[in-house]
């Protein structure tokens, strides 16, 4: 059966210091965010690797031309409007922003820090799936551990969660990308692509910018800008072998989930 890598960036302000009492402006926030995409395009202007883009309408609103160009060969999804603060109104009015500057459908959501949302909100903004969802346990955010690892319906929403290990659930999200040794990440992916069929990995472009001025967590940027671009070329080149690139919207598509427009 053919096996999917489904890779993910979550493009937004760099709002991340605020949460530990660093004061930061939007225009530099948003100044780290575009610096971070630039500093991806390497691997963002290679056709053969479709990604999902979960962008925020205040960064798209900010940087429309770039965000419209990677509309060509990735797909753009919703972070809502605002990193830093949400109102259910949000969800519409986000989809709407990111579809008038790409000129594409949005069926996309994923929320910011992968808040809880309500479901019936989030259908009736028009979205066709879901990916707000870590299902595991990470200490003072969220316990999802009885939640499924793979995709499943509710209230009659598609959910496609972030990939975690089989059995005991290592997540193999942004911060495991760069806390695990390279090789026993490579290791939990294979196991995910061998269990699941697919994987859906997540990063951010500000993580591939210098954070060592910013007061985040050592875990948080104990690799970053360019080692950390390394690390995730050689991903790239590791999962090329065993899967196919794909935009999370095709992948749905291809798996009869949803029926995709544009
Ligand atoms: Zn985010």
């Amino acid at each position: 059966m053919k096996k999917y890598v489904l890779l993910s960036f979550d493009v937004e302000e760099f709002d991340m210091p605020l949460e530990y009492k660093q004061s930061i402006d939007i225009d530099e926030q948003m100044d780290v965010g575009i610096r971070g995409l630039e500093a991806l395009m390497p691997i963002l202007s290679n056709t053969s690797i479709p990604t999902t883009l979960f962008t925020t309408a205040n960064f798209a609103l900010r940087f429309p031309t770039i965000i419209k160009e990677l509309s060509q060969h990735h797909e753009i999804a919703s972070h809502t409007f605002y990193h830093s603060s949400f109102e259910n109104k949000d969800l519409l009015e986000s989809k709407l922003t990111l579809e008038s500057i790409t000129n594409k459908t949005i069926v996309g959501l994923r929320m910011p820090r992968m808040r809880k949302v309500n479901l019936d909100e989030v259908k009736k903004a028009g979205y066709l799936y879901d990916s707000s969802i870590n299902p595991t346990f990470i200490p003072g955010r969220y316990n999802n551990f009885n939640l499924s690892r793979t995709i499943y319906h509710e209230n009659n929403l598609l959910r496609l969660p972030v990939s975690v290990s089989p059995i005991v659930r290592l997540p193999l999200f942004w911060l495991g990308f760069k806390n695990y040794p390279y090789a026993l990440f490579k290791i939990l992916c294979l196991q995910s692509l061998k269990k699941d069929g697919y994987i859906c990995l997540y990063f951010h472009p500000w993580e591939f910018t210098d954070l060592k001025n910013y007061q985040l967590p050592g875990y948080a940027k104990r690799i970053d800008g360019k080692l950390l671009m390394e690390r995730l070329e050689r991903l790239i080149d590791d999962l090329s072998t065993q899967g196919e690139f794909s935009t999370i919207r095709d992948f749905l598509s291809i798996k009869n989930y949803i029926h995709s427009i544009n």
